[in-house]
């Protein structure tokens, strides 16, 4: 059976999302119930569904804040995985403060004419659209003059370069937009709603990135839809499968990251000693996540710390981790997942930003002396 076979099988089964409503490929049941359906899934050693921004982000909000009309346009072509999609939002001067963002959409009839530069966009080479946040009122105050776009990537507008990370892969983008165009009706929630949906996504971000605790290192890409669904998934275990991972899910780097570190476990060395102890706790914790029992700002600053405390560990744990190839640890990929790990603190909004939101929102101090220009930093 061929991935898109497969990937329509488990959507219009309700068993692929089965957290989401009966009429919309799912089951109606809950995000614990949809944990329970993935982790029977693994342990049968079946292939998961599409694992993209599409999947995690962009379904969601669409639930949320979609009409009709853009449910029935994008969410079957999401959950069969036919389409990638990867998300806009950084720009070279609006990171942190996402509000600074300078990216224009002037109105021309019933289209959007987009002119602007993003930058970091996972996934932005291999996707054909896009979510995209555009100013579309100059005027208004700099949340408010926000709307919420989807574009189509493979437009003549569009242009997408490659920007090489230290792992050596090439996995974010430069995306010049140039006259791009957007239909009036492809604008989520409405006009102006863009910082309010952004900031829902962001949480769904968190939420994925903790549960996921991943290292990262894995080129995305978009999985070969008529190779046979058996294949792929044997690619994919044997590490470094051409066709990418954006279907993978699961934590398979940390599992062989604590089966390499279990080599250390007996150490007396007392530093070790704490920090496998630390490691294995923050795990624990993180499975809250899971279950949506922790904010996603603090689930997502576990995860980061978690990623570290791994790499570091994992490096001490024997020379093979420290190998890109040959005798390397899961054919390298744990080196890839290890210089990876910095990253983890940064996509999605920064550690300290998630410090700030955990401070003003979660403990309600006191919030931090604004600058100019006031900083809003990617709260959610
Ligand atoms: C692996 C990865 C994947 C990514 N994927 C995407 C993607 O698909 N789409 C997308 O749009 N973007 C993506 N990004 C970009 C990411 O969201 C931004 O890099 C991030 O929000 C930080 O913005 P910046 O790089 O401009 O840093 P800056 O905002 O310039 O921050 C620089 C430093 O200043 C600190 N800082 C800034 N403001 C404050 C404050 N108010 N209080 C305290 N400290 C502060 C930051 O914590 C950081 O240490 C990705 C980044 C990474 C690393």
């Amino acid at each position: 059976m061929s991935v898109a076979a497969w990937w329509r099988l488990l959507a219009e089964s309700g068993w692929g999302y089965p957290h989401w409503p009966v009429s919309r490929f799912g089951k109606g049941l809950t995000h614990q119930d949809h944990m329970e359906v993935e982790r029977a899934r693994t342990n049968v050693g079946a292939f998961g569904v599409p694992n993209d921004v599409g999947v995690t982000l962009v379904a969601p909000i669409l639930m949320q804040y979609g009409n009709e009309l853009l449910l029935d346009r994008y969410l079957d072509t999401i959950a069969t995985g036919q389409e990638m999609w990867c998300q806009l939002f950084s720009e070279p001067d609006a990171g942190s403060d996402l509000a600074g963002l300078m990216t224009v959409a002037d109105r021309d009839g019933d289209r959007w004419i987009i002119n602007g530069s993003k930058v970091w966009t996972t996934g932005g080479h291999a996707s054909r659209r896009a979510v995209l946040m555009a100013r579309t009122d100059p005027k208004a105050d700099r949340h408010a003059g926000i709307s919420f776009f989807i574009i189509d990537m493979k437009q003549p507008g569009v242009s997408v370069s490659p920007l090489k990370d230290m792992t050596g892969d090439e996995e974010f983008n430069q995306v010049s937009l140039t006259n791009a165009e957007a239909n009036s009706d492809d604008i989520i929630g409405g006009l102006g709603e863009g910082w309010r949906i952004a900031m829902t996504m962001l949480q769904h971000e968190r939420d994925a990135d903790a549960v996921g605790h991943d290292g990262g290192g894995d080129v995305i890409n978009q999985v070969d839809l008529d190779a046979p669904v058996g294949k792929v998934q044997r690619d994919q275990e044997k590490g470094g499968a051409p066709s990418g991972f954006f279907y993978a899910t699961g934590s398979v780097k940390d599992d062989v990251t604590f089966s390499l570190i279990e080599r250390i476990a007996s150490s007396q060395n007392p530093v070790l000693r704490d920090s496998i102890t630390r490691a294995k706790i923050q795990r624990t914790i993180l499975d809250l996540s899971a279950r949506r029992e922790l904010h996603p700002s603090v689930g997502k600053l576990l995860n980061s710390a978690l990623c570290r405390e791994l790499r570091d560990l994992g490096f001490v744990a024997g020379p093979a981790s420290q190998f890109a190839d040959g005798d390397a640890i899961d054919g390298g990929r744990f080196l890839k997942s290890a210089l990876f790990a910095s990253g983890m603190s940064i996509a999605g909004g920064t550690d300290e930003i998630q410090r700030n939101i955990i401070g003003e929102r979660v403990l309600n101090l006191p919030r931090e002396p604004a600058v100019e220009p006031k900083t809003d930093s990617r709260e959610g």
